[in-house]
Order: C-alpha cells, then sequence, then structure tokens
C-alpha cells in the first residue's frame, strides 16, 4: 500500500524548514541562532559492506546527522527502511532538537537510519548490518554524546545488538559504563518498563489532554490508526483500554474495519505473526481510500511521513489528527484539514513519549536503577501535560496553528540557551 503520489516528490527537510519558519517568525531569535537551526550540526555517512547467509556481500548505506546539541547529548532514533535519504534523516533529526526541547529534556536532536527493508533479511544477516553499522559510526555514538534508539523499523533487539557491539569496542573496564549508548533494549540488557509502549502511551496522554480540553469522552470514542508497529498498535490497545473503539487500521499490507470495533490485541498478534494486518479474518478489507474516509473522532497516522496529502486530508472525518508518526502530514494536507476544523496535534508533541522514556532509561543505567511502571507512567504523564498546556497557550495567545505553537515554544528554549552561552570562540 503505498503513500498518495505527489508526496513522494516532497522534500522532507524543505518542508520541515518551511514550517520552522513560520515558528521563527513568532519568536523572533537572533540571526545566528536561524543560521545555526538551518543546518545539521554533522553529517556522518557511512557505506559498509555486509555478508549475507549465502555467503554473497552486499553494501549498505547508513546516516547519523547530528542537528543540535546545545541542550544536552545527541539524542534519535535509528531507521530502517528503503525510503531513508538524506533529507528525511535530517529533518527527523530537527524534529528530535524540537522534541526534546518542547518536552523540556535535556538532550539535542539526532537521528540515524540505514537504507535497507528489514523484512527482505533473516536475523542473522540484521545482527551483521546492525554490528557492522555500529561499528562503523565509532566515536560518533556515545552514552554522553549520542544516544540512539528505535524507530521504524528497528526494535529493542536491534538496540542490544548496537549496545553489545560498541560495549566490546570500550574495553573491559569501561564495558558496563557504556550500557546507556542506547535506550529502548530489552528488561534484560537495561532497558526501562514502559519503554516499548511509551510512544504509543504518549499518543494517548496527549489525546486525555485534548479530550480534557474539549470536553470530550473518550470512552465509546471512535478512532483509525495507520501504522499498526510499535507506535500505532501500543497507542490503539491503550485507548482501547480506555474504552474507545478502533473501527479501522490501515498499515503496508493492506487496510481493514470494523463498525464494531476491532480487538486491537488480537490483531497486534496477527500482525506479529503475518507482517501485517492484511489477512485478518475478524474484519472487513477495506481500500485506503476507506480507510481515510472512514468516520471517527480520532485519527492516528502512525507510520511514517506525508501519509496525509490534499486528497486524504479531504477524505478524513475526524475531530483530532494526532500524529504518532513524524511528519504525517504535508503542508496541503495541514491546510485542508484545519480549513475544515479538524484539530492536529503535532508530532513534536503526540509521538514524544518514546524519547521522554528513552530520557528515563538513560537516567535509570546511569544511576544503576530500576524504576516501576507507575513511577515511569505518571512522570511521562506530567511532563507530557505540561508540554501540551504550553503549547495550547502559545498557539491560543500567537493565534498559530498548534504545530507553528509547538516549534515556537521549542526554539525559544534553545535560543535562550544560545543567548547565555554565546557562540564559540
Ligand atoms: P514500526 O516499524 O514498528 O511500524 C511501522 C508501521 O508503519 C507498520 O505497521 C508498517 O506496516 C506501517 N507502514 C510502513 N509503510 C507504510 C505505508 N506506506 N503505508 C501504510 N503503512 C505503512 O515503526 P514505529 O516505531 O511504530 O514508527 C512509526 C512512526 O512513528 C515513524 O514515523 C516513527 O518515526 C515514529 N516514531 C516512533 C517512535 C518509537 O519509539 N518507535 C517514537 C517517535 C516517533
Amino acid at each position: 500500500m503505498s503513500e498518495h503520489p505527489s508526496s513522494n516528490k516532497l522534500n522532507f527537510f524543505e518542508v520541515h524548514l518551511d514550517q520552522l519558519r513560520a515558528a521563527l517568525e513568532k519568536v523572533s531569535p537572533t540571526e545566528s541562532v536561524r543560521l545555526i537551526l538551518s543546518e545539521p550540526k554533522n553529517e556522518v555517512i557511512v557505506h559498509f559492506p555486509v555478508r549475507m547467509d549465502d555467503g554473497s556481500v552486499k553494501l549498505f548505506t547508513g546516516y547519523r546527522i547530528q542537528h543540535n546539541n546545545i541542550l544536552g547529548p545527541y539524542k534519535g532514533g535509528i531507521r530502517y527502511s528503503d525510503h531513508v535519504t538524506l533529507p528525511e534523516v535530517k529533518a527527523l533529526a530537527a524534529l528530535m532538537t524540537y522534541k526534546c526541547a518542547l518536552l523540556d529534556i535535556p538532550f539535542g536532536g539526532a537521528k540515524g537510519g540505514v537504507r535497507i527493508n528489514p523484512k527482505n533479511y533473516s536475523q542473522t544477516e540484521l545482527e551483521r548490518v546492525t554490528r557492522r553499522f555500529t561499528h562503523d559510526l565509532g566515536s560518533n555514538i556515545g552514552p554522553e554524546y549520542d544516544i540512539p534508539a528505535p524507530d521504524m523499523g528497528t526494535n529493542a533487539q536491534t538496540m542490544v545488538w548496537m549496545m553489545d557491539t560498541y560495549m566490546n569496542g570500550a574495553g573491559a573496564q569501561n564495558k558496563n559504563a557504556v550500557r546507556g549508548v542506547v535506550t529502548g533494549k530489552t528488561l534484560g540488557a537495561g532497558g526501562s518498563v514502559g519503554r516499548d509502549k511509551a510512544t504509543g502511551q504518549g499518543v494517548v496522554y496527549a489525546i486525555d489532554e485534548w479530550a480534557e480540553e474539549k470536553n470530550f469522552s473518550l470512552d465509546g470514542a471512535r478512532f483509525t490508526v495507520q501504522g499498526y508497529g510499535n507506535v500505532g498498535s501500543h497507542a490503539a490497545m491503550l485507548l482501547a483500554q480506555a474504552g474507545a473503539l478502533c473501527v479501522a487500521v490501515c498499515d503496508h499490507s493492506g487496510a481493514i474495519s470494523d463498525p464494531a470495533g476491532l480487538d486491537t490485541v488480537e490483531l497486534a498478534a496477527h500482525v506479529k505473526k503475518a507482517g501485517g494486518v492484511a489477512g485478518y479474518d475478524k474484519a472487513t478489507t477495506i481500500t485506503r481510500d476507506e480507510f481515510f474516509g472512514t468516520k471517527c473522532d480520532i485519527l492516528i497516522p502512525a507510520a511514517m511521513e506525508f501519509q496525509i496529502d490534499a486528497h486524504e486530508a479531504n477524505l478524513i472525518n475526524a475531530r483530532v489528527v494526532v500524529e504518532g508518526a513524524n511528519g504525517p502530514t504535508t503542508p496541503r494536507g495541514e491546510e485542508v484539514l484545519l480549513a475544515k476544523g479538524v484539530d492536529i496535534i503535532p508530532d513534536i508533541l503526540a509521538n514524544a513519549g518514546g524519547v521522554c522514556v528513552s530520557y528515563y532509561e538513560w537516567i535509570q543505567n546511569k544511576r544503576s536503577e530500576s524504576w516501576n511502571l507507575r513511577e515511569v507512567d505518571s512522570k511521562l504523564k506530567e511532563r507530557l501535560r505540561s508540554a501540551y498546556e504550553r503549547v495550547r497557550e502559545f498557539s491560543e495567545e500567537h493565534k498559530v496553528s498548534r504545530r507553528t505553537a509547538a516549534l515556537a515554544v521549542a526554539v525559544l528554549r534553545v535560543s535562550d540557551s544560545y543567548r547565555e552561552r554565546g557562540i564559540f570562540p
């Protein structure tokens, strides 16, 4: 199931800069801050060979883009997808800078990616790809410098391979001190409880805030989800627990619906086994357009960028779009949605739960502690609530969209830091 054709022509980084421009107009940072934010600080590109199971060798391209570290170590996910391009990773890295700034997390922004479709490779091949990529990144990552995490196409196992590879290069004395080089690890390798569901949980906390603001009850509310991976499936299962009905789901394999509400847990098990929602026999198969046109209260795009262009926005019949994915709405899509009166909770707010709990994992690794789920969830809820409030206030005061408001609040935080510290030398 491919994205809308016209959105293929968009350059994600250029789109991001346009969206940033609207925020810069509202907060007027100095010219030097504008210049600094217009490009990432470092762009690392590696081409590396990996032996396949059949003995042949393939060359892969990997990226680590470090956008900004004024607020703390670079932080951001690693994506495995055959769509990975330099502008995509640059945009995702920039979004991380603003996400951390908005949530008041002492991290900067980075993102990485390998151009590979993980579905076409065995586990042993993926392990070799991950270990070789980590090795080639070398000292460009580190627990006090740049800390990767999972993103599309990667998971806790990928992070454990990265951690183990990095640890083995750190020398016997330092091995355990560098466990925090990645977050989103398995619990056994030093991960945090609640990290697996954290992004989906954050999406739901953001929806809770929106529901409270609008005096809307989630009990019996209807929602749809695009993407049933880490973010989409956890958001769906948690919303269903709150009494909402998941009436349609779409992913790369197809789209399905059930007006009476899908069993979100059973669907997650099906996706794990079958690789996608297609073939789930307790639902009706629908088209991608029918998915976007499904009447609902809440639509959660949780797949990838540029999925909601003007075409999809015209079809959408929802009260709010909550961006679980990064950059799922094109500028034209956003224009149509806002003109129709559909609220948008922007990516850097809606999907910030992942980096929040990654931060908690990093702290736990530093202190050799393990927090419980109640502690992790309550800290996450409070942090998201306060960011949501700051965005709502800015948006109302300056009469701008929530996306512009979220970016503006984040830029203010970054530019305050540059004002205090100045430009070196
Ligand atoms: P994932 O790999 O676990 O799942 C991706 C999902 O998207 C799958 O269901 C896949 O079928 C679907 N998909 C891919 N291409 C599609 C297409 N063309 N049309 C429809 N569906 C498609 O990835 P994830 O970790 O859930 O990430 C999803 C999005 O959320 C990405 O934009 C990612 O950057 C963002 N995000 C992830 C995290 C995290 O903690 N994992 C945190 C913040 C933001």
